[in-house]
């Protein structure tokens, strides 16, 4: 197994009824939802991202819906996260995003003009999707400024890939269309999944609750996905690494994986 280095990058927080990520009765209960990005650096692939957090201008991008329901109560630019690692948005080599949603992809536009802008790699079914749904009125969590940068070239990705032997992609049918989901092994640490938004918790994956609201179109979906991590985490032995679980980022920092 190659020396690849792996760390969680913390982009801050939003704080949000803790319905939308695992369903519940009680409207009023709030919960911190943080971004994070995994920084990922391999001896053969060179620097890689999973995902950029939020934009800096997300109080004019962002439309009022996102905001009042998902507002941003800490914010840590992808640019000053790589910095804390002694990077800038000029060394990544490439990008992978999980999907396109404004929490992933706000961070894009710190790599204008430079190479990682050229390699950004995504679900092929995820990127029609986000398209089709800005250019529709049915956005959502899309917003199109924010990816439709002027020189961005996408790669995407059309069915599970390795990129190498211990970086895998793998396509999640389940919070969207095709949510990329990231499985590395490391000499280490052994094997890590992240599932990115398909499960935000660690609380959802254990008790199997999805998110409240209507973000799947039907709870099968997240079960469908849900039972095949599962079996991935046991074939594997893996750690899991979920979308949004502010719990887990004060474990990870605990044991140095975060910065
Ligand atoms: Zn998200």
């Amino acid at each position: 197994m190659s020396k690849m280095k792996l760390s969680v990058l913390y982009l801050g927080k939003i704080e949000c009824q803790r319905l939308h990520l695992v369903a519940c009765p009680e409207e009023e209960t709030m919960i911190q939802s943080p971004m994070v990005s995994v920084l990922i650096q391999h001896p053969t692939l060179g620097t890689l991202l999973y995902d950029t957090g939020n934009t800096p201008f997300y109080n004019s991008v962002y439309g009022e819906e996102i905001r009042k329901t998902y507002p941003i109560t800490e914010f840590i630019s992808i640019e000053d996260a790589l910095a804390e690692k002694g990077l800038r948005p000029s060394d990544i080599d490439g990008i992978i995003l999980s999907h396109l949603h404004f929490d992933h992809v706000g961070g894009l536009q710190y790599f204008a003009g430079t190479k990682a802008l050229q390699n950004v790699m995504v679900a092929a079914e995820e990127l029609k999707n986000a398209y089709y749904c800005v250019m529709t009125g049915t956005a959502g969590a899309y917003v199109k400024s924010l990816f439709d940068l002027p020189e961005i070239r996408f790669v995407p990705i059309q069915e599970d890939i390795s990129l190498a032997q211990d970086i895998h992609l793998f396509l999640q049918a389940s919070h969207t269309p095709a949510v990329l989901g990231l499985r590395l092994e490391l000499e280490q640490e052994g094997c890590i999944i992240a599932t990115s938004d398909t499960i935000y918790t660690q609380d959802s994956y254990e008790q199997r609750i999805p998110p409240g609201g209507s973000i799947n179109k039907t709870p099968e979906e997240f079960f469908e996905n849900l039972d095949r991590i599962q079996a991935m985490q046991q074939e594997y032995q893996a750690t899991l690494l979920f979308g949004h679980d502010f719990e887990q980022v004060k474990r990870l920092a605990a044991r140095g994986f975060l910065v």
